[in-house]
């Protein structure tokens, strides 16, 4: 499974995966799958209370996984539940963020107000919480009208303000908007597009993300890497991402490997030292 561009030593953390629609049958396989082909660190994240009930009972099943719990921004009309629900979520020690949540004009532009009225009620909830936030966002066309990264941008530099933190995972916006999202403290979630040929502007990004608030990410089961695409994706293909980022940029995969796996321990205040006890 473990590709021979890759030494057995690289170990990455898959920031970003759900768990698909119809559950996982086999948990153990599912993760024994990731941990085999040197992704022993999965972050699950819910998008709605369903998925991120499961995340969480599945993060307690196994040392390697952390799960985030929120409401996805196209999951707000069918499945309406305030953040105050989520809240309990945080007694569980693998609770270690708010997410997925955001905005997405792309599908639901005319949902925009109830959107930043959810994501903002969410992000108060991480703040509340301390815990940083997993945020989506998707815009239409910038000539559409409704920009989703300058709403984004609008609460989350208040977010910020307050001492929040947050990732942008499968980051899609332009070089001006990485830029001011950096000078906010952003981390930067790279995933599966980063292969695709025509993704030019995925990499163009990527090769200016401050090299310590990248973190890697599957957004299984979407999105496969090449050689993948088109196929389920797993978190066991991160390793393909990983590989093209460190092309990119000129790393080794090793390097690309700590590098990436550190930024995600600190981002999501877990201690390195507590995971190298458990590989013994
Ligand atoms: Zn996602």
């Amino acid at each position: 499974m473990i590709p021979d561009w890759m030494s057995p030593d690289c170990r990455f953390f898959d920031t970003h995966a759900h768990l698909s629609d119809d559950g996982c049958p086999d948990e153990a396989e599912f993760y024994r799958r990731s941990e085999e082909s040197g992704v022993p660190w999965i972050l699950l994240c819910g998008s709605d209370f369903e998925t991120s009930r499961r995340a969480c009972e599945f993060a307690s099943r196994f040392d390697g996984v952390y799960f985030a719990a929120g409401l996805h921004p196209l999951d707000i009309v069918k499945r309406p539940d305030p953040a105050e629900r989520f809240a309990p979520f945080a007694e569980a020690t693998r609770f270690v963020a708010v997410g997925e949540i955001g905005l997405d004009y792309y599908y639901e532009a005319e949902t925009r107000d109830r959107q930043l009225d959810v994501f903002k009620s969410f992000l108060e909830l991480a703040l509340r919480l301390d815990r940083p936030a997993v945020v989506h966002t998707r815009d239409r066309d910038r000539d559409g009208g409704t920009l989703a990264y300058d709403d984004a941008y609008g609460l989350l530099s208040d977010f910020a303000a307050d001492g929040g933190r947050f990732v942008l995972h499968s980051f899609a916006g332009n070089l001006d908007d990485l830029d001011r999202f950096a000078a906010l403290g952003a981390y930067f979630g790279v995933g599966g597009m980063l292969t695709f040929k025509k993704a030019d502007n995925i990499r163009a990004l990527a090769l200016r993300y401050p090299e310590d608030r990248i973190l890697l990410e599957t957004d299984s089961p979407y999105l496969a890497p090449v050689p993948y695409r088109g196929q389920e994706n797993h978190p066991c293909l991160l390793p393909w991402t990983a590989h093209a980022l460190a092309s990119l940029r000129g790393w080794s995969v090793s390097a690309t490997a700590k590098t990436t796996t550190s930024n995600a321990q600190r981002f999501f205040r877990i201690s390195p030292q507590d995971e190298d006890t458990k590989q013994t």
